[in-house]
């Protein structure tokens, strides 16, 4: 039986996925301000883009996000019980999953907004993005 909170690779593989959802809400947002909802075919594909694709166990995302807290606790230096081998283990899972998610979408120098690697100007703020060390 596979225990969700040990598999570190299924957690790398649910973070990763938590953190393109939260990416593609906001891009979506972005694009559907300026949707025309009147067509509805357009409206439509659309919609079916920003279903978000999950390819392991509810489990691990819940999991996930309880990492996601703790780290935030640990980054708030809250006090907290001596972390358990597979809570220290299970952020690293997540660290990792962060690394690879920044280097796919590097984070806007202005705003902050995880962009797609090779466009020219950012989706939230329109600053332009130098494609020098966007590699
Ligand atoms: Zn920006």
């Amino acid at each position: 039986m596979i225990v969700v909170s040990r598999d570190y690779e299924g957690l790398r593989i649910a973070a990763m996925e938590l953190l393109e959802e939260q990416r593609t809400s906001r891009d979506q947002e972005l694009r559907f301000r300026n949707l025309d909802l009147a067509n509805t075919a357009n409206a439509d594909a659309v919609l079916e883009q920003m279903a978000h694709k999950r390819t392991v166990s509810d489990g691990y995302y819940m999991r996930v996000r309880y990492l996601f807290w703790l780290e935030g606790m640990l980054k708030l230096n809250a006090v907290l019980p001596e972390l358990q081998v597979n809570e220290a283990e299970g952020l690293e899972a997540v660290s990792a999953a962060r690394n690879e998610f920044r280097s796919k979408y590097p984070p806007c120098g202005r705003c902050g907004f995880p962009n797609h690697k090779f466009i020219p100007r950012c989706a939230e703020c329109g600053a332009e993005l130098a494609p020098k060390g966007r590699t």
